[in-house]
């Protein structure tokens, strides 16, 4: 499928990268991103994605919107109190990028709705976490790898923001994220309980977009499109994949390590 005119000029800028061209766009057109949760990592993450050209995106979210998110979830204002988060932002985004097609399901995602989700029917390209607390994020983890979905998951509270990737058909021996959290008793910290600043939600949602980005258009890379690229080309995949990256955001440091894999992960391991 060719781009069109109107596209090339809009999407000018993410084509001249050599790392995405015309054909990185036109897989970012085809790609369809499944995004659990519509809270401030939602929020961004899915604007970003759309704002991309991205072809296909699914909001998963059950919440309505409350005063004390408009800091964080900038969507969203104060007309909108009281209505579901994903329906709210799926009317917006479409509004504002009319290349991107956007469902929303207003309920949480839990075991018994998931195969509503993850069936014959739909291949999403890509999942991200953007929900806010740790149950979700185990059953999010556990579909990605039930269902071979590559996961992206960012997690911000108080100064401290995460982001990992988990792919094991790319990475074997890489882990989950349950490898890393195999109990509740390791995560206590959620915004509601300990706070966040706006900035820091935005930092993760935004690394979580670019990783998204990256990983969609360097999925497949065509051979005669390498032969006509002329800078060397940037993004490795095998890199970016079932990796662990942390940022303190009072000390603005990065810090980032391999997802090891548990042998004994009853999610990954099983
Ligand atoms: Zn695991």
């Amino acid at each position: 499928m060719a781009l069109s005119d109107q596209a090339f000029i809009q999407y000018s800028r993410q084509i001249l990268l050599a790392d995405v061209g015309e054909h990185g766009q036109e897989i970012l057109s085809q790609s369809h991103v499944l995004i659990i949760g519509v809270g401030g990592l939602g929020n961004l993450a899915a604007q970003y994605l759309a704002a991309a050209g991205v072809g296909q995106i699914t909001l998963v979210d059950g919440d309505t919107i409350e005063r004390s998110n408009l800091p964080r979830q900038l969507l969203f204002s104060v007309e909108d109190l009281g209505s579901n988060k994903a329906h709210v932002a799926a009317e917006k985004l479409m509004q504002a990028y009319r290349d991107c097609h956007i469902n929303s399901l207003q309920h949480y995602l839990t075991l018994e709705n998931s195969p509503e989700l993850f069936n014959a029917h739909q291949q999403f390209s890509l999942l991200l976490d953007c929900s806010d607390n740790f149950s979700t994020r185990q059953l999010i983890n556990q579909l990605a790898i039930e269902h071979q979905v590559t996961l992206v998951s960012a997690s911000a509270a108080n100064f401290q923001g995460q982001l990992l990737s988990v792919n094991q058909q790319l990475c074997p021996d890489t882990g989950c994220y349950h490898c890393l959290y195999p109990s509740d008793m390791s995560v206590s910290q959620s915004c509601q309980t300990v706070g966040v600043l706006g900035p820091m939600v935005g930092t993760l949602a935004s690394m979580q977009a670019l990783m998204s980005l990256n990983l969609l258009v360097s999925q497949q890379v065509k051979a005669e499109q390498l032969k006509v690229v002329e800078q060397p080309l940037k993004i490795n995949r095998q890199q970016l994949l079932g990796q662990l990256y942390r940022f303190d955001g009072a000390a603005f440091i990065w810090r980032q390590a391999k997802l090891a894999r548990d042998p004994d992960c009853l999610v990954c391991s099983a």
